[in-house]
């Protein structure tokens, strides 16, 4: 059941499927205590359900909202060839009514944890701190009692200010749903996403005692179309949305972060063009559109931006990498714990770490190796990064190197006899993203937003300081630029 949500490796099934929809139950409970609460202490009286003059009139003396939507593993061509290969009516009438990105590039590695931190940062993984999915533990001392397969949940991990750590400084309220990275975050409407990691790990109560603050949290209950079968359930996108949506018709925050999962997990198991792949857009485009409604009664697009963007495309492979294979075979490596050198890999790409970074003679062999091994009968497997390569894409400070799988092929951090295997899945991600086929997708429309307007290319980095100038943050020393093309203001 790997995919891009999954704890990998040897999670035991049942408690992969069990603890997130225990987890979920929790964040529910959670979300909804907030808005009870939230609306319970407004200061302000709800914004009346807005027709479009009575929320004309007054915009432009009203502050503005930004609800930013995540659809994992967007596509250009969802929105491009919506109608035809795509049935996805609301991402494409906000493609029609505002402007848009034809491609729009991911960081390296174009992974979801650290491309979701570059959405909120502006800036690249070696800046922001979340340099992969799951965290390489070298035995020194970690910030969290993660375990091996644990992910970065923390939000303390990200070493920048967020648009939500700019947006508090500005007075304004956030809220997030199921955005990554945000457990613990300062998030005044907060479901984070997280799971426990197998074997045990950051556990449900470790999480239930994070999650119960505000005081009275974890005496809430709610009801609600909860998954039950956890990450992998198709009505994971609906039930995302439904808490989304509620937060924006009940006491909409200044700027709403919503991370939508299932087309991401779909593309893993069936490849860019599997029929559950646009299955799963269609899904997401319906929770999007409940998103959309919310907004149309609570002052509508004169009052708020919605952004659509995604956090990396999608290849398709057949085969899988073990570059750890070559490490044991040269006598490296004889477990996760006792080794000289470790791929710590995710989707198509790996790190490649020393445990200590200063052996020159194990860095020479490694090097060595992964150059003898990099072709299989003539045809190249994958290319090697090298420090220099990372330093300017600005990934994996203190890795030695990385590994970018050719196409076909994953790269896996399984420790097996053979460097070439078979894949568990179909579809895959994490290559350099001036790949064409890694490149998501940008629509903004609404506040602020000039109508009909096209770029050919933005990046992930330009959406936070875009994002601070419709809402007047100050997002100093970010990577990206304002978009201003596709502004109005
Ligand atoms: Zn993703």
């Amino acid at each position: 059941m790997h995919h891009a949500f999954a704890p990998s490796g040897r999670a035991t099934a049942a408690r992969a499927r069990r603890m997130p929809a225990a987890f979920f139950v929790a964040a529910f409970a959670f979300a909804s205590a907030l808005l009870l609460s939230a609306c319970g202490r407004s200061p302000t009286p709800p914004t009346p359900p807005g027709s479009a003059a009575a929320a004309g009139t007054a915009a432009t003396s009203q502050p503005g909202r930004v609800l930013v939507v995540s659809i994992d593993g967007l596509r250009p061509e969802f929105y491009l060839e919506a109608g035809k290969t795509y049935d996805a009516p609301h991402l494409r009438a906000l493609m029609q009514a505002g402007s848009f990105v034809e491609q729009c590039e991911s960081i390296f590695p174009s992974l979801t944890y650290p491309a979701h931190t570059s959405i909120v940062t502006g800036v690249r993984s070696a800046r922001h701190g979340i340099t992969s999915n799951g965290v390489y533990l070298d035995g020194s001392r970690q910030k969290h009692a993660y375990h091996d397969g644990d992910w970065y949940w923390y939000a303390d991990e990200i070493r920048v200010p967020t648009l939500w750590d700019a947006a508090r400084a500005r007075g304004l309220r956030t809220g997030a749903v199921s955005w990554p990275v945000t457990v613990g975050a300062r998030i005044d409407i907060l479901v984070p996403e997280c799971w426990p990691a197998r074997g045990g790990g950051v556990g449900y109560p470790d999480l239930q005692k994070r999650l119960a603050n505000p005081a009275g949290l974890a005496a809430a209950t709610a009801k609600g179309p909860i998954p039950t079968a956890g990450l992998g359930e198709p009505e994971l996108d609906a039930w995302i949305g439904h808490v989304a949506a509620g937060i924006l018709r009940q006491n909409p925050p200044d700027l709403l972060l919503v991370h939508l999962l299932q087309v991401d997990h779909k593309a893993h198991q069936q490849g860019r063009s599997g029929k559950e792949v646009a299955d799963a857009v269609h899904r997401a485009d319906a929770a999007l559109g409940e998103m959309l409604d919310a907004v149309k009664k609570t002052g509508g697009f004169e009052r708020t931006t919605v952004i659509v963007t995604g956090d990396h495309g999608f290849v398709d492979v057949r085969a899988s990498l073990a570059p750890n294979a070559l490490f044991q075979e040269a006598g490296l490596l004889r477990s996760r714990s006792d080794c000289k050198a470790w791929a710590h890999a995710a989707g198509t790409q790996a790190a490649i770490y020393l445990r200590d970074p200063a052996d020159r003679a194990t860095a020479t062999k490694v090097l060595a190796l992964l150059e003898a091994h990099a072709l299989d009968q003539g045809k190249r497997l994958y290319t090697i990064l090298s420090r220099a390569d990372l330093d300017r894409l600005a990934a994996y400070p203190g890795a030695l190197c990385a590994l970018d799988a050719e196409d076909g092929y994953s790269i896996s951090g399984t420790i097996r006899d053979t460097l070439l295997g078979r894949s568990p899945h179909k579809g895959s991600h994490g290559s350099d993203p001036s790949r064409p086929q890694l490149a998501t997708g940008l629509v903004l429309a609404g506040r602020g937003v000039k109508p009909g307007a096209r770029l050919p290319r933005a990046r992930l980095v330009d959406i936070a300081p875009t994002v601070a100038r419709l809402l007047k943050l100050d997002m100093a020393g970010t990577e990206g630029r304002v978009l201003e093309e596709l502004l109005s203001e």
